[in-house]
């Protein structure tokens, strides 16, 4: 992958994960902060619901109680002002009166002026009493003259109706009484609450009074609270209910009834009453129907009671209505959580889309430089030159450059030494090498520069072309038999040039083997033609160009062990020119090394035989080896014999022909018999020492 892309791909998904992460925790911490808040809502929503039934109960029983103490006041008001009428007009009639006429016409008159008093819409009445109990006036009634006694008169509840009335008059001058009391004109003695104002009459010590029943007004006053708390509108099941403490329901569900009905449970209402006995009310749970449904819910209500109309005014709440609340906010926080995901995978997208383009910058932006570093470090590592540092934008990058600058240097350096090595490998070491067939795929300028070829004349060519004439075909024979094999060989070649001359290697070719297949040779040669020739003229008489006897003495016991492991004969020659002194003494020195020359001439082309050899062993003694067996040795020996005397070389002084002549004596022997050189040569030498008794230019062989 490409350090740019991974670079982007990098940026990319580290930026998406990032996003996704915080956009993760940001929801899983809402939820667990919901989740939180949700288990303190319900306790707080239960809690402020109860706080809602209680300030209601409140407020209604508040609204009541004044409500109520209104009506009070406005009729205290009322008769007050109408008793203040009253006195004033009686007091206006005795002061008029009272010098004119008597005492009983002046309290007729006033009796009777208060008699007929009436209110619009109003059936209320002046009393005028005596403070000591005697009755002067009662409704219509003027008892003036009658005398009636109404001292101990009492209500239902046993109080003492006048003399509360008189000693307020009397202690106070004025003030408020409340009893119950019958109503005139009524046919039943029925009593009802009745509240009076008196004020003393000071001239005859009366106490003139006016009364209002209140159960009138109060029931007007409470019907009109029914009907308005009817009318509250109530959220959810929040409605205001209202029970008589005697049982009867007056506001049920929140309705204002028509008619009171008892109570629909009276365990329930039992308890009800109960809890409302609390003066500040209280709270009570309980199970109770919906409105307009049948099934019962758990409810809370908070209950009081308005002790002066023996009311109990309660408003509760259904418990399942706070989970409906609770799901209502959960699905509302889902709302929320749904709305907030999906502006969350709008400025995700966004997000990444500045991202993805932002990363494509910056992969290119590094693409491009390291772009540039690699056509830097190409250059620098085609052309084999340094980078240019200063061409290059980021430190890094120049630490790289640097770094490959001093590796540039020592492969260079490493570079021209192995160049020189090879160079001088390819100067002054044979080498070649080949296919699998033979043909020369490489070849070093020391193999072009001691074969005399061209490298181009010796590539796609056999070594055949360097192959010299005097190496048998046996000889390659034995190393292709071996290189086959896929061994190693080594040894001494003998080549030849272009131009035709000799030149010796010692050659060691190994095959190159993969899986176990030949693909070809390579041929690493040294050159030992000089070794060659020192020992060459080491083993070379220098006169003949034959062996010399030092080699003959190595080659005998070779060619000894060499028969002995083949269980072959051998024969050893010894030749000696007859009369040679003599013809040295004719002709001189100098014509006799001639003769010794040609001689050897003969001996040489005898001695083609790669088993045959030929040997200079004295100064006019010669030696041939061969494993000729001993029944062919003596043609053979015969033949050289007659091709020395075939050089007709005069030799006038030879006693026993006019040319030159030789004897020779051979050893035949089966090798296993020879039990030394020694023993062999000194048999042809006798045999030779024979062969000149016998008359010389002969040949003797022994007998065995
Ligand atoms: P015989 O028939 O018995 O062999 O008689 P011969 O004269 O050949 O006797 P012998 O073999 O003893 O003589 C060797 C002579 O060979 C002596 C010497 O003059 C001659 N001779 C030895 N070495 C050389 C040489 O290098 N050059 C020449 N020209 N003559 C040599
Ligand atoms: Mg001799
Ligand atoms: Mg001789």
């Amino acid at each position: 992958m490409k350090l740019s892309k991974f670079i982007a791909r990098f940026i990319l998904i580290t930026a998406f994960s990032s996003v996704i992460l915080a956009f993760l925790v940001s929801i899983i911490f809402q939820y667990i902060n919901f989740k939180s808040d949700l288990a303190h809502l319900r306790d707080e929503l239960t809690e402020q619901k109860k706080r809602e039934v209680k300030n209601e109960v409140n407020m209604l029983h508040g609204l009541i109680k004044y409500k109520e103490e209104l009506l009070k006041k406005t009729v205290q008001n009322r008769l007050k002002d109408r008793v203040n009428q009253a006195y004033t007009l009686a007091m206006n009639i005795y002061e008029l009166n009272k010098k004119i006429k008597t005492e009983d016409e002046i309290k007729y008159l006033i009796a009777n002026a208060l008699k007929n008093f009436r209110f619009e819409n109003d059936d209320s009445y002046f009393f005028i009493n005596s403070n000591k109990g005697q009755s002067i006036l009662y409704s219509e009634q003027v008892t003036l003259d009658k005398y009636i006694d109404i001292w101990d008169l009492k209500d239902l509840n046993g109080k003492p109706i006048i003399q509360i009335q008189s000693k307020i008059a009397t202690e106070q001058k004025e003030g408020f009484s409340i009893n119950s009391f019958t109503k005139p004109n009524s046919q039943n003695q029925t009593q009802f609450l009745k509240l009076s104002f008196i004020k003393l009459f000071e001239p005859y010590d009366w106490h003139i009074g006016m009364g209002e029943y209140l159960d009138d007004l109060r029931n007007k006053n409470q019907e009109e609270l029914l009907s308005w708390i009817g009318t509250l509108e109530n959220e959810n099941s929040n409605y205001t209910f209202i029970n008589s403490i005697d049982g009867l329901s007056l506001v049920f569900e929140g309705n204002k009834l028509e008619k009171p009905k008892k109570h629909p449970s009276p365990e329930l209402f039992i308890k009800q009453l109960e809890i409302s006995k609390n003066s500040e009310g209280d709270f009570f749970e309980y199970k109770f129907k919906k409105p307009n449904s049948s099934e019962e819910f758990e409810k809370i209500s908070f209950v009081k009671q308005f002790e002066e109309y023996g009311w109990i005014i309660g408003c509760g709440v259904y418990l399942d209505e706070i989970e409906a609340e609770i799901k209502r906010k959960e699905a509302i926080f889902e709302e929320n959580i749904k709305n907030q995901i999906a502006s969350m995978v709008v400025i995700f997208i966004l997000i990444l889309m500045i991202i993805y383009f932002l990363s494509i910058k910056i992969s290119d932006f590094i693409n491009n430089n390291i772009k540039n570093l690699i056509q830097a470090f190409r250059k620098a590592s085609t052309e084999n030159k340094k980078i240019n540092t200063d061409e290059l934008t980021y430190k890094e990058f120049v630490l790289l450059a640097n770094n490959l600058n001093k590796a540039l240097e020592d492969k260079n350096i490493i570079e021209k030494e192995l160049q020189d090595y090879i160079r001088i490998v390819n100067q002054n070491v044979i080498i070649s090498s080949t296919n699998k067939d033979g043909l020369i795929t490489d070849i070093s300028e020391a193999f072009c520069e001691i074969s005399g070829y061209k490298k181009y004349e010796l590539l796609g060519k056999t070594h055949k072309l360097v192959r010299h004439p005097d190496t048998s075909i046996d000889f390659y024979k034995n190393m292709w038999d071996t290189l086959l094999q896929g061994k190693e060989w080594k040894g001494e070649i003998k080549n030849l040039t272009k131009n035709g001359d000799t030149y010796w290697v010692y050659a060691i070719i190994t095959p190159i083997i993969k899986d176990d297949i030949i693909k070809g040779f390579t041929a690493i040669r040294s050159n030992i033609t000089d070794k060659k020739h020192i020992e060459h003229l080491s083993i070379t008489d220098e006169l003949t160009k034959l062996y010399n006897r030092r080699f003959f003495n190595l080659k005998i016991e070779e060619e000894i062990n060499r028969a002995k492991r083949e269980d072959k004969s051998l024969c050893l020659m010894i030749l000696d020119i007859d009369y040679f002194k003599q013809y040295n003494d004719t002709y001189g020195h100098q014509k006799g090394d001639f003769v010794l020359q040609k001689v050897a001439e003969v001996l040489k082309n005898s001695t083609n035989r790669a088993s045959d050899f030929a040997f200079r062993v004295g100064g006019e003694e010669f030696a041939i080896v061969t494993i000729l067996k001993k029944d062919k040795v003596l043609n053979y020996a015969k033949a050289i014999k007659e091709s020395i005397y075939n050089l007709k070389i005069e030799h006038s002084n030879s006693l026993v022909s006019n040319y030159i002549t030789c004897s020779i004596g051979i050893s035949c022997k089966m090798a296993k018999d020879i039990k030394n050189s020694d023993e062999i040569y000194k048999e042809a030498d006798d045999n030779l020492y024979e062969a000149k008794n016998i008359g010389r230019n002969s040949i003797h062989v022994n007998e065995k």
